[in-house]
């Protein structure tokens, strides 16, 4: 039994064994399969071998007449190294003697044709290595590209198991069979961190060598409250986490009960409202179930993901009609495609850049690309006829980017007059604060935009430069630093004074200790992932507007993020005692 310790990122227990993908770019670590899975493996592996024989051919076999000669020769070649004894033998040795992986034996094999070539250091030699790189990566990638297929064609429950899952891989996971997963790498407000919580799947990540030391079938426990995963546990212990998912259940219960007695306002009858965050217009049933009063971010970039790189007007327009029909009247916020970074840039077929998250992403990306926008926005405004909509633009950081992606917004509405297309031109438009210049001029704003909401995942990152996915730098990431919050407090300040909606839809509003400080603040309007809306509720419904004024005052008086934590965690117990809703 081995217990390692990661960034909780989804809450809930998963017991289950382990199905673990390793990744074409990354190091493949050394892992073994039991021997009964032998046959199995080397069935697998000889399935690799023969799929790049076959691609291998095909390309040579297709390549123009004029190159076929020279090219051809080099395919010849690789195709020779593919039928080498080192490859036909060496390999299959490996997973039978030392039952190594079949990946982890391509790459020692590959490992020991290649260093001493790269030693030699002679131009000629040098070409061979990239060579014997490519047919390597060939080979890996056909061995993964079964293990792909395993994850989608899955029979049995399993915990995944890899380096990194991209929110593309993280959104086709089937909540059926993966109980729960774990990554080498990742930070709490990362979208797979909350895509896990979107998809109800418990989900620990940056637990470092998380792939190293678990091998395929290993049976492990995922805790995503605690951040502790636990190989091959004893029966004792395995005991305990069967009860303690169980407990996790029932006091979600207990929440869902709770939420839906607690009225909508506060304990001195203040209204607030509660908003659910979305990916997927799918998401809509739930979170009506959980109480929202409608949608406050739609991450409508998942519909890339959807449909692939170019979703057509006739798609979105599919999608928002959905979401428009499943609110029956409730308000729909779409905030527009916020691509790149991690999200879906190479989907997109995005460039890579050196430092993606200050790069061309978002509305970077739709000022660069108007056609996107324009396509998103066209049906945006025709499906606007069925239900209140709010457009809402990410990652402004000037009034120069706000105007103008205001202005495509104007002429789209100019041309669908002109076509006669049956819409809606009176939609407000909104914009993210998620970028520090934004926070400290939003009153430069407050004149020509119609509302904002604060995006405290990519605020807390930018202010205190701090990577949201990077596990190495987690422990900076605080939502307490007194830098966020003056920051977030001079938003909503300046928004209210001036009678502008504004809402946060960061993770922080969803957490029950940040909740009540932005109440205090003054915040009115939260949105958040729908599985947190019980709980939302329910605190709201207790506390005061005084008593939340009054530890807004005092935090924004104190110095260090911590103490300031601690604070807020106190009020959280007092207004969520562990008695009732622990677990
Ligand atoms: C945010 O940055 O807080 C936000 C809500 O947007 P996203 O998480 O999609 O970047
Ligand atoms: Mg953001």
């Amino acid at each position: 039994m081995e217990i390692k310790s990661g960034i909780p990122v989804s809450p809930g227990v998963a017991i289950a064994p382990a199905l673990v993908l390793d990744s074409e770019s990354f190091r493949i670590p050394r892992r073994f399969i039991r021997k009964d899975e032998v046959d199995t493996e080397l069935k697998r592996f000889e399935l690799a071998r023969t799929k790049a024989i076959e691609e291998i051919s095909e390309i040579r076999n297709s390549i123009h007449s004029i190159v076929k000669e020279e090219v051809g020769l080099i395919f010849n070649a690789h195709l020779q190294m593919l039928n080498d004894p080192l490859i036909t033998r060496e390999i299959p040795e490996k997973i039978k003697a030392k039952r190594y992986t079949p990946e982890y034996a391509v790459s020692r094999v590959f490992k020991k044709i290649i260093k001493p070539m790269k030693e030699i250091n002679d131009a000629y030699f040098l070409q061979r290595v990239n060579d014997f790189y490519d047919i390597q990566k060939r080979l890996l990638r056909n061995l993964l590209g079964q293990r792909a297929h395993d994850l989608a064609a899955l029979d049995r429950k399993v915990v995944v198991v890899a380096h990194d899952l991209t929110p593309s891989q993280t959104a086709t996971l089937n909540k059926a069979m993966v109980a729960g997963f774990v990554t080498d790498v990742g930070g709490a407000t990362s979208h797979t961190a909350i895509l896990a919580n979107a998809l109800g799947i418990p989900a620990v990540v940056g637990l470092g060598t998380i792939t190293s030391d678990v091998s395929g079938g290993d049976v492990v426990i995922v805790d995503g409250k605690s951040g502790r995963v636990i190989v091959n546990p004893d029966d004792a212990t395995r005991a305990k986490y069967e009860a303690r998912g169980q407990g996790f259940i029932d006091r979600e219960k207990r929440l869902a009960d709770a939420a839906a007695k607690a009225s909508r306002t506060t304990a001195d009858d203040v209204a607030v409202r509660l908003y659910a965050n979305i990916e997927w217009d799918n998401e809509i049933e739930t979170a009506l179930k959980l109480g929202a009063d409608g949608v406050g971010l739609f991450r409508t970039e998942f519909i890339y993901g959807q449909y692939g790189a170019h979703p057509t007007e006739e798609q979105h327009l599919e999608v928002y009609r959905r979401a428009h029909a499943a609110l029956e009247g409730r308000p729909l916020t779409l905030r527009t495609m916020d691509f790149g970074a991690d999200k879906f840039a190479a989907e997109v077929g995005l460039d890579r850049e050196e430092n993606p998250f200050l790069g061309c992403r978002s509305i970077r990306l739709s000022l660069r690309e108007p056609s996107l926008l324009i396509t998103q926005v066209r049906a945006a405004l025709r499906a606007a006829t069925m239900g209140p909509t709010r457009l809402m633009l990410p990652m402004v950081g000037s009034v120069e980017e706000f105007r103008a992606g205001r202005a495509i917004i104007q002429n789209t509405i100019a041309d669908l007059k002109r076509e006669g297309l049956e819409h809606r031109a009176d939609v407000p438009v909104g914009m993210m604060v998620e970028v520090p210049s934004a926070a400290l001029i939003v009153d430069h704003f407050l004149n020509e935009c119609d509302f904002f909401s604060i995006g405290t995942n990519d605020l807390v990152q930018y202010t205190l430069a701090v990577d949201r996915n990077n596990q190495y730098v987690a422990g900076l990431f605080k939502h307490t630093n007194p830098a966020v919050l003056k920051l977030i407090h001079h938003v909503i300040k300046t928004c209210t004074d001036a009678g502008k909606p504004v809402s946060v839809c960061g993770e922080m509003a969803g957490e029950a200790r940040y909740a009540v400080l932005l109440l205090g603040m003054g915040l009115r309007d939260f949105s958040v992932g729908p599985t947190a809306l019980p709980e939302l509720r329910t605190l709201l419904s207790r506390v005061k507007t005084s008593e939340a004024a009054a530890l807004a005052t005092k935090a924004l008086s104190m110095t260090s993020a911590d103490e300031i934590a601690a604070i807020l965690d106190i009020e959280a117990e007092r207004l969520l005692p562990s008695e009732e809703f622990g677990y």
